[in-house]
């Protein structure tokens, strides 16, 4: 009888695991909070590296698929300095396959494929009882017993607190994002501005990246140091409500609220840039909406007691400052769980088999811990030369 296995979210992590493991005709079941598939937007795009991501695509049986919606065009990259000079300029390398882009909503939906998601179903606490299994609550009040729970569950995690205390720790550096739509037709000079890929420009603490994502959308990325305040607190708070079921009220009314501010966040955004080129501030000017996302991370070293039957991957697991790193690590680790998993044969077999992963996830993700969060401290710095010598030693001369 094939082990009774849910994953909690279905975020890279929840589904390369659970579409790996359907391509090994292995049931699973899978918990995701948000009601739909398209019920929130599904946000920008991700590079995905050809040891990580891409590989996990090709463990899933969907590497012909990515690389005909990815975009290798998007991994040029400029960067200019805060009077508009154009400082470095990496077009993409003929043939380049190394990180392409491609939007999140589409990898999800290649994802998907024919996977059947448990929507609206807010995963509210896990309780490993044993030999009985694990118990898994949702906020709907329905219960059911596991023999494996998957945390995929992101940086909130409601599966985390069944195998470890650690919680996510503010950096200090704030992200506040923006978007440009049909770029090309509605502002030419903005996209030629932004070109195929990235452009960024970085200042004293405080750094603005915009990136172009396909059908002519733009996302803007302003970023900036500032304590933990009202406005950070809000943020956690409308997460937390979404845990509890409350998401769909709580979020409604947090985008009214964010509508009503756009004009202030965006004038507080363009006083904090004061000073730079004309043409980089219009990316904050003609942006429309704005989230405010502060960034929080788990500690580099996160590691637990293994507790048999419940175990967590990606963003619930390593939370790490998004430098593009963390949804390639989390489908890595969901396709390679996943592959474990399939090849395991009773009980001990799969409980080996976790433990096993949990050990390569812990040293791999580390690394990466430790060189996202160094990159953060050079990209968003008081000394901004810091940033442009990151981008020379990681960019292909
Ligand atoms: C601005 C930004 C840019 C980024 N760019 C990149 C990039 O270019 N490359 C890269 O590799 N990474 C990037 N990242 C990081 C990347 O987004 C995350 O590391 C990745 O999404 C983690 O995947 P995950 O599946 O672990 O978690 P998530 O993507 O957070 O998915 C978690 C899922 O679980 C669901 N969920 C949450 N709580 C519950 C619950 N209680 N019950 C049921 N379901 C629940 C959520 O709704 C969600 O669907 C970026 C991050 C940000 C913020």
């Amino acid at each position: 009888m094939s082990p009774r296995i849910a994953v909690v979210g279905s975020g890279p992590a929840g589904l390369s695991f659970a579409r790996v493991l359907h391509r090994h005709g292995h049931p699973v079941t899978v918990l995701e909070r948000d009601p739909a598939r398209d019920a929130r937007p599904a946000g920008g795009t991700l590079d995905l590296h050809e040891g990580l991501g891409q590989l996990a695509l090709e463990k899933a049986g969907l590497l012909a698929e990515f690389q005909a919606l990815a975009r290798p065009e998007g991994q040029a990259m400029r960067i200019l300095d805060t009077d508009g000079t154009v400082l470095r300029d990496w077009p993409p390398r003929p043939g380049d396959r190394a990180n392409p882009e491609i939007d999140r909503g589409q990898l999800r939906d290649l994802l998907l494929g024919p996977l059947e998601v448990q929507w609206g179903r807010a995963v509210t606490e896990v309780v490993p009882e044993g030999r009985g299994g694990v118990l898994v609550r949702s906020a709907d009040g329905r219960q059911e017993t596991f023999d494996l729970v998957i945390g995929a569950d992101g940086a909130w995690s409601r599966v985390r607190p069944a195998v470890s205390s650690a919680a996510p720790r503010y950096t200090g550096v704030t992200l506040v994002e923006t978007s440009l739509d049909d770029v090309d037709a509605r502002n030419p000079d903005l996209a030629r501005l932004v070109g195929d890929g990235s452009v960024a420009v970085y200042g004293v603490n405080r750094a603005l990246v915009a990136q172009r994502n396909s059908g002519g959308h733009v996302k803007v990325y302003a970023q900036f140091r500032e304590p933990l305040d009202r406005h950070t607190d809000r943020g956690r708070h409308t997460d937390r409500d979404r845990h509890e079921g409350l998401g769909p009220a709580a979020d409604a009314e947090a985008n009214a609220d964010a509508e009503a501010n756009a004009e202030t966040v965006r004038t507080g955004l363009l006083a904090l840039f004061e000073g730079w080129a004309a043409p980089v501030l219009e990316l904050l000017r003609r942006g429309t909406g704005f989230v405010r996302r502060p960034l929080h991370v788990l500690p580099a070293s996160h590691t637990w007691d293994h507790v048999s039957g419940v175990t967590l991957m990606g963003d619930a697991a390593h939370l790490m400052p998004p430098l593009g790193a963390g949804a390639n690590l989390a489908m890595l680790e969901g396709t390679e769980l996943a592959e474990s998993v399939a090849a395991a044969s009773g009980p001990g077999e799969l409980d080996e088999a976790v433990r096993a992963f949990e050990e390569q996830m812990w040293e791999r993700a580390g690394r990466w811990a430790d060189i996202t969060m160094a990159g953060l401290e050079r990209l968003v710095s008081p000394d901004p030369s810091e940033a442009l010598a990151l981008f020379d030693e990681v960019q292909p001369s």
